[in-house]
């Protein structure tokens, strides 16, 4: 693999990061368990410039505390919608915190934009996707916008779409990284235990998935982790994802389990 280029070389010459860098990872980390992978990519700087994008939901504590493991530097954005739940925000700081994450930051919905097409701010009632286009997808694709990679939290187990999740695969010209993409969920509950982490103070109150708080409620016990989501409507994305390469820490996912946002 060439040298990761940074920004503005990747600007002018195209993209980082090719289908056989994305290839040639997935050869040399086959059977490295994904924290010796996260350091050796650290260490070596082989993703360029990275960052993890996290919901701070249900199941995110857990690529945070590898990545802080790894390097509490690596930087970590946060796509804050502005109508998140007050639980999300307070588990977001708390976490920090706890793991000694030293480079976070947020991305928001672009004021002006908010006041042309979301001016009442319920924009969720009527148009759902409209309402994540602005207050989603807008700021994520700002938030990568500099970045040769991205670090997702998305798993296989998550949707019967998902099944072979490579861990490196190239999106829209950028390496994408998904360390957790062969765990599964009895992987997710042994490492909180195992790591003494945190639960999202809303999981305990039956949201078992965690959005917006418009668009999100509990689940009843059996009932399908994201049946929370967007309940009523028929949408179970929030289309930051590209289309069949969906997904990011908590948000664009079939009926099943936890995405990004
Ligand atoms: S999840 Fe709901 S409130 Fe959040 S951006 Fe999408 S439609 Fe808007």
């Amino acid at each position: 693999m060439g040298e990761p280029a940074r920004d503005i070389d990747r600007i002018e010459t195209g993209p980082a990061f090719t289908q056989a860098d994305a290839d040639a990872l997935n050869a040399r980390f086959t059977g490295v368990g994904t924290l010796d992978m996260l350091r050796v990519l650290f260490a070596e700087n082989l993703l360029g410039e990275v960052a993890v994008v996290s919901s701070f939901g249900t199941e995110s504590a857990v690529l945070l505390d590898l990545v802080a493991r790894a390097d509490p530097t690596v930087p970590v954005v946060f796509v804050d919608t502005l109508k998140m739940f007050e639980e999300t925000l307070a588990y977001r700081d708390a976490l920090i915190e706890r793991l000694g994450l030293r480079n976070t930051s947020v991305v928001q919905p672009d004021p002006a934009v908010l006041a042309a097409k979301d001016e009442t701010g319920l924009r969720w009632s009527y148009d759902p996707d409209g309402c994540c286009a602005i207050r989603k997808v807008e700021p994520m694709a700002r938030a990568k916008a500099g970045l040769d990679s991205w670090i997702s939290g998305r798993k296989a187990f998550q949707s019967v779409t998902r099944q072979d999740i490579p861990r490196f695969e190239i999106e829209e010209g950028r390496l994408k990284l998904n360390p957790l993409g062969d765990w599964v969920k009895a992987d997710l509950e042994a490492y909180f235990v195992e790591r003494d982490l945190p639960r999202h103070p809303l999981e305990a109150k039956g949201f078992l998935s965690v959005g917006c708080e418009p668009c999100t409620s509990p689940v009843a016990p059996g009932e399908d982790p994201r049946a929370g989501r967007w309940r009523g409507w028929d949408k179970t994305e929030c289309g930051i994802h590209s289309p069949g390469n969906a997904d990011a820490d908590d948000g664009a996912l079939p009926p099943g389990y936890e995405p990004f946002l």
